[in-house]
């Protein structure tokens, strides 16, 4: 190979890129392929001769359409998945061309500053405090740890103590309060910081998924040590917000440190509707502010943000010093600062393009046209009888249920197997529910409308069959 392969493997993938992203908005939008499908197509013992790259790029494109899940779709509604806007995924190919490591600044003035000047848009359009330490990390799952990292170093230095140097030996017990309908992903991080899963303690919540503060303050009341309180900005099913006002409140009486969950849920701040501001009212006040660029923003995996009010404090946290490394005392960032990673994928300067092409105006268009795509889901939907849906829809999210949990499971499966769309299920307080997350900027009302038809496609085929 030489540089000379460049042009022509580059067109090849282009053309490629192109195939599939034509074909993006109207395939079946669920993966079809099995693992042993896959693997007949792509298994092989590795060879002593390599092949001609661009066969190889061939195969891997070849396989893209049944192995692939056209989870950047439209119509695609599980889990909360986002889109990749086409600037996005633009300037995130240049991203992999440059090929730099942005981890220092001296590696790349370019992705450094692209990076800062993201930060500063991020902390603006959330309207968060402006001297914020600011991380890019891979996704909401890291955010969290490097926030609660912070969390750690901050709480255990009030006690005198360096958690870097001596980790968490004889340290006091950390206790993390969160709702019950916390994420999965705040236990694992405590996995990771040492702290284990037993430091979390569950506070009660109401039927939306909502922490319940009467509650928060008599857990509160009964603990002793540092303490952590998590809220939510947005419940994974519901989209509920915990009333971040309140918490934080009790929280600051207690002396806690306040995290703000906020993966998809912290994007509200950048909405335009006034529904939405009311919501996300009181976020401003936590301590550090975990969210994702891969969901709502819709630049391409894998992007998270980890936010921290005290800049010093996350700096502690994170930073890693060697005598090779040339690291900067001025004013210039060094990403190795404020993330887990070391070496590391420019992964800012695709949220920076995004948001330089949106602007504040278009940011607030994308939040609020899949809010109100939501909204659109739910008035369709309970309009037939025998549907209900299960929550408030304040944000992107809907859930749906059909009769009882067995039709409700039948129906979800029936959905994924006509391909129209695709949306999962889940148990919400013990019921069977569809999970409608409305994530995508390019989810239109007529979407919503091919998707509703068939969903009741499959609904009223399953009772004709009971009948
Ligand atoms: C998606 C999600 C996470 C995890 O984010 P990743 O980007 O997958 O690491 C955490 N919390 C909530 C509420 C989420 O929706």
């Amino acid at each position: 190979m030489t540089f000379d392969d460049f042009p022509s493997l580059l067109a090849r993938a282009q053309a490629h890129a192109g195939d599939f992203l034509h074909d993006l908005p109207t395939r079946f939008v669920g993966a079809r392929a099995s693992r042993e499908e896959m693997l007949a197509a792509l298994d092989g013992p590795l060879a002593m001769a390599g092949e001609p790259p661009m066969a190889v790029l061939d195969l891997l494109a070849a396989q893209a359409p049944r192995g692939a899940s056209a989870c950047a779709a439209p119509r695609y509604f599980g889990f909360v998945i986002g889109g990749a806007l086409p600037v996005a995924l633009a300037s995130d190919w240049l991203v992999s061309t440059w090929d730099q490591n942005a981890g220092i600044h001296v590696i790349s003035p370019l992705a450094a500053a692209l990076e800062e000047v993201a930060a500063r848009w991020l902390l603006d359009l959330f309207d968060l405090p402006r001297g914020s330490g600011v991380g890019f990390v891979t996704g909401c799952q890291m955010a969290h740890v490097t926030c609660l990292a912070a969390a750690r170093h901050g709480l255990l230095r009030e006690l005198g103590r360096d958690v870097e140097a001596d980790g968490l030996h004889d340290a006091p017990r950390i206790h993390v309060v969160a709702s019950r309908d916390a994420h999965v992903t705040l236990g694992v991080a405590l996995r990771y910081l040492g702290m284990g899963t037993r430091s979390l303690v569950a506070v009660d919540a109401d039927a939306q998924g909502r922490m319940r503060v009467d509650h928060l303050r008599e857990v509160l009341a009964g603990l002793q040590g540092p303490v952590i309180v998590c809220a939510q900005a947005g419940n994974v099913n519901t989209g509920a917000f915990d009333p971040l006002p309140a918490v934080a409140e009790v929280a600051r009486a207690r002396g806690a440190w306040l995290h703000v969950d906020g993966a998809f849920g912290l994007w509200a701040r950048a909405g335009g509707a006034p529904a939405l501001q009311a919501v996300a009212a009181g976020m401003d006040l936590a301590d550090s502010w975990a969210t994702d660029a891969h969901k709502w923003l819709n630049v391409p995996y894998d992007c998270g943000v980890a936010i921290v009010r005290d800049a010093e404090v996350h700096r502690a946290a994170m930073t890693s010093t060697a005598a090779y490394l040339v690291q900067t005392a001025g004013a210039e960032r060094d990403a190795v600062d404020w993330v887990p990673e070391f070496s590391r994928r420019a992964r800012g300067i695709p949220v920076y393009a995004a948001l330089r092409a949106l602007g504040r105006a278009g940011v607030a268009d994308l939040v609020d046209r899949c809010c109100a795509r939501a909204r659109q889901f739910a008035e369709m939907l309970s309009a037939e009888p025998g549907v209900a849906i299960l929550n408030e829809v304040v944000l992107n999210q809907a859930l749906v249920r059909f009769d009882d949990d067995q039709t409700t499971r039948a129906v979800i499966a029936g959905v994924q197997a006509d391909g129209t769309c695709w949306a999962s299920g889940t148990t919400w307080h013990g019921q069977a529910a569809m999970r409608i997350s409305v994530s995508n900027w390019a989810t239109g009302e007529d979407d919503v409308a091919l998707s509703v038809a068939a969903m009741l496609r499959v609904y009223r085929g399953l009772r004709g069959g009971a009948d």
